[in-house]
């Protein structure tokens, strides 16, 4: 809530210089075109009998979000993500999948790479996010979007449950996307299926041969074998997940990559979520808006419209917004921009107020107000021996109150991926040994992500009891 010096004065039929003259006296350097806050701004008016009103700007005057009736829903495609272990083939199984199933189809079609494609399977289509991995898909949840209805974890079989696809599972698990396992590589000598499902299992993603729930499907990205399987089960899946949305509406999607082109401006790829997205209409994305001048399938074909799950590139965005940022198409060009001036507005004054998260100081107060069940942990630590101890007298921390839940640990230092899952799982971090690179301090600062250190384990858990019963001393 700002307002720039020269409209206050003109509102009030004050001189600019006047008003510049008072701040100073006030001890303020301000020029006509900078602005000022609310507080200064009505104590500035209060001297000359004015009286300063907030403009109640609501964005949800404007994005009016109305529950869908049943009957308008209809089923979409799943939307899946790719991740595991580097080398276990999650890029090859990716384009493996996409030129096997795509180019006998779409004969002549010259794939594009959008940051998302669709393959057409024979009860429907599949939607893949081209840039696999958990790093981007936690990344992306951080700011809000929420992409993936299923993943694909791929393990090497003659490799094995490495700590990437340890990552993968707990980042999937956080974000409560079931997982699907792609066991990669069978036609290698080494393969050994029965090692990779123990080690899974280990892992609580037990087999369905085994009587777990977890599909397993042997494949193979290099002689392609194993891949109508993999998509079957993904079908079969989604539809347990009965993935529905309200194709007739103004459309809301997410952005997945964006880039500023020559010739082109800012293009973007936006993967739809509801509604249906059509050429000519006004959009906001972040602090971006603009009109959809054309839009392009990951075939590079112009197309008219694009409905729930589908990836559509875009052009006609005033600039490049950031990926996970989200979409909205918006009946009224002047409420797009609207919307976006505001927005800029907010980012200036860095009044993007701070989503408060959990830390150790506040866990007390939050649960005595009732907000918190969960103290959510992610352990770091040099060795796995300090890990499996401080899990264990951790986790026996848990009372009828708040139930300590360690979302994931590993060995070694604390990465931008973690900061993240504690972003998105409200979870602190507690670094045993181990101390994260300043960019990662840095990032942890801005999301508000609590990060604890220690290289004790008592004092750690010690934190932990005082913390739960509001006992917290003031060493932080
Ligand atoms: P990513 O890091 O998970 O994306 O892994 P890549 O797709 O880059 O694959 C890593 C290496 O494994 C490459 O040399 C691939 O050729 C190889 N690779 C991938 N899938 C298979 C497979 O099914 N069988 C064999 N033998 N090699 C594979």
């Amino acid at each position: 809530d700002t307002v720039v010096l020269s409209d206050l004065a003109k509102r009030m039929g004050v001189k600019g210089n006047e008003l510049i003259k008072r701040l100073m006296e006030m001890g303020m350097m301000v020029t006509l075109n900078q602005s000022i806050d609310y507080e200064t701004a009505e104590l500035l008016a209060s001297e000359y009998q004015f009286e300063v009103e907030k403009a109640a700007f609501e964005e949800e005057t404007i994005f009016q979000s109305e529950e869908d009736a049943p009957e308008q829903l209809r089923p979409r495609p799943p939307v899946v993500t790719i991740m595991g272990h580097v080398d276990h083939g999650k890029t090859s199984l990716l384009d493996v999948i996409r030129h096997s199933k795509i180019t006998e189809k779409e004969a002549g079609g010259i794939t594009q790479h959008i940051g998302a494609y669709r393959v057409p399977y024979e009860n429907g289509d599949i939607i893949f996010l081209d840039t696999p991995g958990h790093e981007a898909f936690t990344a992306m949840r951080a700011r809000g979007a929420k992409v993936t209805d299923l993943v694909i974890l791929v393990v090497a079989a003659d490799d094995g449950v490495m700590p990437q696809t340890i990552e993968a599972i707990d980042h999937s698990k956080a974000a409560g996307v079931p997982i699907i396992v792609a066991i990669n590589k069978i036609d290698k000598p080494g393969a050994d299926l029965d090692k990779i499902k123990r080690e899974l299992a280990e892992k609580d993603l037990v087999p369905e041969e085994w009587g777990g729930d977890t599909i397993c499907v042997p494949v193979s990205a290099k002689q392609e074998t194993g891949l109508d399987e993999l998509l079957e089960m993904v079908l079969l899946q989604s539809e347990v997940l009965e993935l529905k949305a309200n194709p007739s509406k103004l459309a809301r999607g997410f952005i997945v990559e964006s880039k500023l082109e020559t010739g082109r401006g800012p293009v973007a790829t936006v993967l739809i979520s509801e509604g249906t997205l059509h050429t000519g209409e006004p959009v906001v994305s972040g602090i971006y808006y603009g009109k959809i001048r054309a839009m392009f399938d990951d075939m590079g074909k112009a197309v008219k419209e694009a409905g729930p799950s589908y990836p559509v590139e875009i052009i006609g965005l005033s600039g490049v917004p950031m990926a996970g940022d989200e979409l909205m198409a918006v009946a009224d060009e002047k409420d797009a921009k609207q919307v976006s001036e505001h927005r800029m507005e907010k980012q200036r004054s860095k009044d993007l107020s701070k989503t408060t998260r959990m830390s150790l100081e506040s866990l007390y107060e939050k649960m005595q107000e009732g907000e918190v069940k969960d103290l959510n942990l992610i352990i770091k630590a040099d060795v796995q021996g300090s890990i499996e101890a401080l899990r264990d007298s951790l986790t026996k921390l848990s009372t009828d109150e708040v139930k300590v839940n360690v979302v994931h640990s590993a060995a070694g230092t604390i990465h931008e991926s973690d900061v993240s899952l504690a972003a998105v799982s409200n979870a602190i971090i507690l670094g045993f040994n181990v101390r994260p690179s300043a960019k990662v301090s840095h990032l942890a600062e801005d999301e508000n992500v609590d990060i604890k250190y220690y290289n004790v384990i008592y004092n750690a858990i010690k934190d932990i009891k005082d913390a739960m019963v509001g006992m917290m001393d003031s060493r932080f």
